[in-house]
């Protein structure tokens, strides 16, 4: 639709017009700092950051429901520039001007509801939304997206030359965070750095194609996460993991784009997201928050983070029932299928602590819960889901557990509707359904494959070999109906 057929009043507000006054903010100290430096954590105090706009109270002049046509209407005006999260600008960026906003087709995922055997199996309303339908191929895209207008801003207004992003990553944040680097050609070049041997041929595959500089060392993403962030302390270097807070910034809009979805009606509603470095369920809760503020949605969710047995430290923390005597341990990591959140040490964990209980103080105790859940639901789960028409990869099979696990133990009820992340596609996770198929699970993983989820390709050998090609017509003839034989008795199929 073009501009001047949108309703008068909204027509000033479509288009993106740089506003606000965003600044750090450190979580222990509560230290500001201007966005004209790309800080990770406190120079004061090594704490960490939350994004702030200043004049923020100001969009409160808007009523809830001017902000919900406004963000439905966006929906319509064919602009980059409110796209993806940006349809959310005032709340994603609001300092960023158009020109420097960088889309690749990431955000507004589908939505699918499962079909009826699937929401009888599990026992309630199921949505999955398909964060695997990004251009990435997983919902990391929703925060570089941001992260990446923001440095092609910094870059823009501040004459920067040779930048070097760079970021430590379980595989689906090198895959986006070179992707947009890209994007960016000559302006930025990105540099990854990968546990060797912990993410899929797949992921691996996508730095690779865009370009980056891919260095893999020994150990886990926890080894990688500590060598980036002494690099980023020490060198000129651009930060894309989720310490820079410009990417929770972007993935808010997974919330805002499930309210969006329910008309902004999120009574009874149950998002389950799955917590690895713990950025995405910082994200989800510090968006709703914001949406609550500004009386966009009048209900908050409940929100369930899941981890796996096998890397479980924010899961182990919320065990205890007391806030004043949780204490935050690391752990040190098994093998998990769900290796996206494989992940010991989380860095957004104070952020968490933090949006917990600012969430649960206003929604309500029980209004925010981590499960845990083991390898094997993981796994059953993912082709639980697959096995009716959807693409969840692991960690969609880990948040779908997750929910089978919170109805079991009465922290969801039935009669409310759930939305489940699936995170990434399941292509990028194909090694773990083979593993699966063969049953060829190294031990740790605890995994027992069940008959009814395997699936094996079958080949059928010609009963009288073809000579060499060129076929002769009879010959193809014969070969033909050998086929259609053996396809026919395989099958079962009855003649016409
Ligand atoms: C990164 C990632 C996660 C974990 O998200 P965090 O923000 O690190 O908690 C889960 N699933 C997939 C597919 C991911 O790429
Ligand atoms: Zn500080």
């Amino acid at each position: 639709m073009k501009l001047k057929d949108f309703p008068e009043d909204l027509q000033p507000h479509l288009l993106p017009r740089p506003r606000g006054r965003m600044v750090y903010r450190c979580l222990d100290c509560g230290a500001e700092f201007g966005i004209d430096h790309l800080f990770y954590t406190c120079p004061k105090c090594q704490g960490l950051f939350l994004l702030v706009d200043l004049d923020e109270e100001q969009l409160k002049e808007h009523s809830g429901a001017f902000w919900r046509r406004l963000f439905d209407y966006r929906r319509m005006l064919h602009d980059p520039a409110v796209q993806g999260a940006f349809c959310f600008h005032e709340l994603i960026a609001p300092v960023i001007p158009a020109e420097d906003i960088v889309y690749l087709g990431e955000c507004h995922t589908p939505q699918v509801q499962a079909n009826s055997r699937l929401q009888e199996e599990v026992g309630m309303t199921v949505y999955f939304k398909n964060d695997g339908q990004n251009p990435s191929a997983s919902f990391k895209d929703r925060g570089m997206a941001a992260a990446l207008s923001y440095l092609n801003y910094l870059i823009r207004t501040q004459n920067l030359t040779g930048v070097l992003a760079i970021c430590a990553s379980t595989g689906d944040t090198s895959a986006a965070a070179a992707l947009y680097a890209a994007y960016l050609g000559d302006k930025v070049t990105s540099a990854v750095i990968l546990p060797y041997g912990k993410v899929t041929p797949q992921q691996l595959s996508q730095p690779l194609g865009a370009g980056a500089r891919v260095l893999e060392i020994p150990g886990v993403f926890d080894d990688c996460m500590r060598v980036v962030e002494a690099l980023s302390e020490h060198y000129h270097v651009a930060l894309l993991n989720s310490k820079n807070s410009w990417r929770i910034r972007g993935q808010e809009s997974y919330a805002y784009e499930i309210a969006q979805w329910f008309d902004y009606d999120l009574a009874h509603k149950v998002i389950v997201v799955p917590i690895g470095n713990a950025g995405n369920i910082t994200a989800v809760l510090e968006g709703l928050l914001r949406f609550h503020d500004l009386q966009i949605i009048a209900e908050l969710p409940k929100v369930i983070g899941v981890q796996s047995q096998h890397a479980n430290p924010v899961f182990t923390y919320y065990l205890e029932s007391n806030p004043a005597r949780r204490v935050f341990t690391p752990v040190v990591v098994q093998p998990s299928v769900a290796q996206a959140a494989m992940i010991g040490r989380p860095v957004s964990m104070p952020r968490v602590i933090r949006l917990a209980a600012e969430y649960t103080r206003r929604a309500g105790e029980g209004s925010f819960a981590v499960v845990e859940v083991t390898e094997q639901e993981i796994m059953d789960a993912m082709l639980l889901a697959n096995r009716n028409g959807h693409i969840a990869c692991t960690q969609g099979g880990e948040s779908l557990a997750g929910l089978q696990m919170a109805l079991k133990t009465g922290l969801v009820k039935k009669n409310e509707v759930a939305v489940v992340d699936a995170t990434a596609h399941h292509l990028k996770f194909i090694g773990f359904q083979q593993m699966y198929f063969d049953n060829t699970f190294p031990s740790e993983f605890e995994i027992i494959p069940k008959p009814e989820y395997q699936n094996h390709p079958q080949l059928l050998i010609p009963e009288s070999p073809p000579g060499e090609s060129p076929w002769s017509e009879a010959e193809q003839r014969i070969f033909t109906q050998d086929m259609v034989r053996q396809v026919a008795a395989v099958l079962g199929l009855k003649p016409k």
